[in-house]
């Protein structure tokens, strides 16, 4: 049984980078009769707002997707939102523990910041950890332990990465790329790639649709899969969409978030529509219903290409002309 996600974080509205990345999940599992999931991403709990996890459940409705498992549905996998996974996490970090392939990491984040970009940097990521504390001596770590309390990172094993995904094609990671990374932070906040590694194997993903800004996360969330002993499901990272001057979609360019266009009076099928165009589902702009794109979608008919969206059309979604 093929099983997919949509994944979204309640510390903002969802946007419509999100919704394209949420309708290709979904069309992805209902065009081969799977399951669909979604799970609410509020790990980083001092950042997430309920009512914008409601928002969102609402926006995903209202656009005319659904899910078979979910915070609202419940299901045989549940709680589907991960502040109420915590025993979970604290798991799958005692198992890391006892392979000893966790350490703790007492920089700073003035320490961080001033880390120049090494070569082996993931971009997306931010400048590669050269490691500092991994070499530390016990001694150090006990005066250390005195003053600070640590981050967790997890030991990258020194050997290149290489997957294929659905949509970016072969990807090739050098030995120690992105550098050690952080699975529980100093505040006891358990770090975004152990959760999400967790909860898709709990959940039995076999499927990750998800933005290309992700796909630097893929190799440290392989490392975990392996590390944990999970099987590691197949992945396809979505290109961006960029405005009219190719920046990143962002609220300069109205609102381009779904309760935005809903609020301006811009109808689900007409942002369906634009999704559906701009991916490459369909050769017109038309508004069109989510379910109708069901029975010919397939991952291959996505191009890699970021997409740059027309000022117009933006306009139009938006209601205003900008
Ligand atoms: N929660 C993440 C986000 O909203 C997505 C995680 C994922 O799809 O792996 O960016």
């Amino acid at each position: 049984m093929i099983r997919g996600r949509f994944a979204p974080t309640p510390s903002g509205q969802l946007h419509i980078g999100n919704a394209r990345t949420a309708l290709l999940a979904w069309l992805q599992i209902r065009q081969a009769g799977g399951q669909f999931v979604l799970r609410m991403e509020d790990i980083d709990k001092p950042r997430s707002r309920p009512e914008l996890a409601r928002q969102i459940l609402e926006d995903l409705r209202w656009l005319g997707l659904d899910w078979d498992e979910g915070p609202d549905v419940d299901g045989p996998y549940g709680p589907y939102t991960q502040s109420c996974r915590l025993e979970l996490y604290q798991a799958a970090l005692e198992k890391l523990k006892s392979q000893n392939r966790l350490y703790p990491c007492y920089c700073s984040r003035a320490e961080l910041m001033s880390i120049a970009s090494a070569p082996h940097g993931l971009d997306s990521e931010g400048p590669a950890y050269p490691g500092t504390c991994r070499r530390l001596s016990a001694e150090q770590r006990l005066t250390k332990s005195q003053i600070k309390t640590p981050s967790l990172r997890f030991s990258l094993p020194d050997r290149e990465l290489q997957f294929h995904d659905a949509i970016a094609g072969y990807a090739c990671y050098p030995a120690g790329a992105g550098g050690d990374f952080v699975v529980q932070r100093a505040d006891g906040i358990f770090g975004y790639q152990l959760a999400v590694v967790v909860d898709d194997a709990a959940m039995k993903i076999t499927d990750v649709v998800r933005g290309a800004d992700l796909l630097d996360s893929t190799p440290r969330q392989i490392w975990l899969y392996e590390a944990l002993g999970y099987t590691v499901p197949r992945f396809a990272h979505s290109p961006l969409l960029y405005g009219p001057e190719g920046k990143r979609l962002s609220k300069r360019h109205g609102s381009v978030t779904v309760a935005g266009m809903r609020a301006a009076g811009t109808s689900p099928e007409r942002i369906i529509g634009c999704l559906a165009y701009w991916s490459g589902l369909m050769d017109r702009l038309e508004p069109i219903q989510a379910a109708e794109l069901v029975a010919h979608f397939s991952i291959a008919k996505i191009a890699a290409e970021p997409l740059v969206i027309e000022a117009s059309v933006l306009a139009s979604l938006a209601g205003s002309s900008l």
